[in-house]
């Protein structure tokens, strides 16, 4: 069994602390009934930091992210920090901690369970049984791209500029890794860009071609990222493995969200490239933001953060035993009918966040006996 991995978590702002409560008690139940114990430390990042310490993340809590074997975050911002500015920003820390800690695949599954199917946006059968991964590419393209900024011209007009921009390096390294993921799902692979109008398009797209011919059973579609959002909405299930650029994944994971149900469903992982001893640094996190509008209501849907946490378990810790049993015990109370607010159907039991939290540890009971 699992023991002493260092854990730290970043519960952040809005409802990333009450999300985060219900991982903690989930946490308490693996060290009780399955002796899998964690060394856990906790800071602060987001907003919350800028009110204790002046900036949304500190070198140290930036230190304690390195040092960690995995981090699970919360969520950050909210209309309070709007006018902050934009260096030390909520979303600012964010970015630095993916930045520092390289973490340049970013995994969101879109899965759809099959209690929620009916949730989803689209028709039952077009969702009924959906499993994608979307792997995005996520330290580089136009949100760190320079040149960038606001100049005032000559006229008095405004010009902004922004500086989409990628490396033969940057493209060949997250293609492998969805490369390797689609080898161990349905071995087949979408990599997504805009070769016809873009020149990190071409890029992208040669690159692709050539990582595609180290894994040759499997197959390589090109697609371009407008027609990825309109295949996503027309036929989902066409895809298993996506694999985008930043600004691209960006867009298309929330596109995939609603084909979910809820934001409030999709959990995702941030992965580094592996040390000689095989560790990757580790950030995972919900997909939602803060939810300002919710948030200290106790109304907020804590399962895309369990998932997450299951989610670390598999990748961070090899713990494939314990997350399908987390994510058995979501089929399990979902088929049990608790809904919180954004995914309540006629019929169902509308619970809150904390309920949902326990009616979870009470699934894991049962599998577990
Ligand atoms: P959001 O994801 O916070 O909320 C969008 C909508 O989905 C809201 O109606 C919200 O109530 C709902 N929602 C989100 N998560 C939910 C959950 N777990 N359960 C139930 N409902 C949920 O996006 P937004 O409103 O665009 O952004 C709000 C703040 O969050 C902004 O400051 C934004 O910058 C920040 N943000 C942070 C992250 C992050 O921390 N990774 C991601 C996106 C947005």
């Amino acid at each position: 069994m699992l023991s002493n991995k260092r854990l730290l978590l970043l519960p952040g702002d809005g409802i990333g602390p009450e999300v985060m409560n219900e991982v903690r008690r989930v946490i308490d139940w693996m060290d009780q009934r399955r002796h899998v114990t964690f060394d856990l430390d906790e800071d602060l990042v987001g907003g919350i930091a800028i009110d204790n310490k002046g900036t949304s993340l500190t070198d140290e809590t930036l230190a304690k992210a390195m040092n960690a074997d995995a981090v699970l975050l919360g969520a950050v911002g909210g209309p309070k920090w709007d006018g902050v500015a934009r260096d030390i920003r909520p979303e600012a820390g964010l970015l630095k901690l993916r930045k520092e800690m390289d973490l340049f695949a970013n995994l969101r599954p879109a899965t759809v369970l099959p209690a929620l199917a009916e949730a989803s946006s689209l028709k039952e059968h077009l969702v009924s049984g959906l499993d994608i991964l979307i792997l995005r590419e996520l330290t580089s393209g136009v949100y760190f791209g320079t040149p960038r900024g606001l100049t005032e011209n000559a006229d008095g007009t405004i010009e902004a500029l922004d500086s989409q921009r990628y490396t033969s390096e940057e493209i060949e390294r997250i293609m492998r890794v969805g490369f390797e993921l689609a080898g161990k799902r349905n071995k087949k692979i979408h990599s997504v860009e805009k070769a016809n109008v873009m020149e990190t398009g071409v890029l992208w797209r040669r690159v692709a071609t050539e990582v595609g011919k180290d894994f040759p059973d499997i197959d390589l579609e090109h697609m371009y990222a407008d027609n990825c959002a309109m295949q996503l909405v027309r036929e989902p299930k066409q895809f298993d493995v996506i694999v985008t650029d930043n600004l691209f994944g960006d867009i298309l994971s929330d596109c995939a969200a609603m084909l979910t149900g809820s934001l409030g469903m999709l959990p995702s992982a941030s992965l580094g490239a592996a040390d000689e001893s095989g560790r990757r640094m580790a950030l995972y996190e919900p997909v939602h933001g803060s939810a300002p509008d919710i948030a200290g209501e106790n109304k907020a849907n804590p399962l895309a953060t369990l998932q997450s946490f299951a989610m670390m378990l598999r990748y961070s810790f090899d713990d494939v035993e314990n997350a399908d049993l987390i994510h058995q015990a979501t089929i399990n109370l979902l088929n049990r009918g608790l809904r919180t607010p954004d995914i309540m159907q006629n019929g169902k039991e509308l619970v809150s966040c904390s309920h949902i939290g326990k009616a979870l540890c009470e699934e894991l009971d049962k599998l577990a006996a």
